[in-house]
């Protein structure tokens, strides 16, 4: 599942964070995410399967999700909605519009323990 291989690298990119810190315990992960891009349900169990028997295990995650990002084919303005796939531009009115490629999930900050 997508979420398993997000989770995995997270646990990574987490786990590299806490040895350049030389921390041993993780409190809390913050990751980003574009609307839509992931099931939060789903990542949340991946990312309880990644951290298990590790110094993650345990950790509070938090996801924040930003705005879809859309590009009206009109008048060329890009824009951010959180309207799925049929967002109406704000500058023209149109619907000829797409969403433009969306990050899957990014480390914003983690919190360890020394
Ligand atoms: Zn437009």
């Amino acid at each position: 599942m997508h979420e398993f291989g997000i989770a995995e690298e997270l646990a990574v990119l987490v786990d590299r964070t806490l040895s350049e810190n030389h921390g041993s315990k993780v409190l809390k992960v913050v990751v980003e995410t574009g609307a839509g891009a992931v099931e939060e349900v789903s990542l949340r169990a991946a990312f309880e399967e990644a951290a298990r028997g590790t110094a993650m295990d345990g950790a509070e995650l938090v996801i924040e999700t930003s705005a879809r990002e859309y590009h009206c084919f009109d008048c060329g303005v890009v824009f951010s909605a959180d309207e799925g796939s049929n967002a109406s531009c704000p500058v023209c009115g149109g619907f000829n519009t797409i969403s433009a490629p969306n990050h899957d999930v990014v480390l914003k900050s983690v919190e360890i323990e020394g």
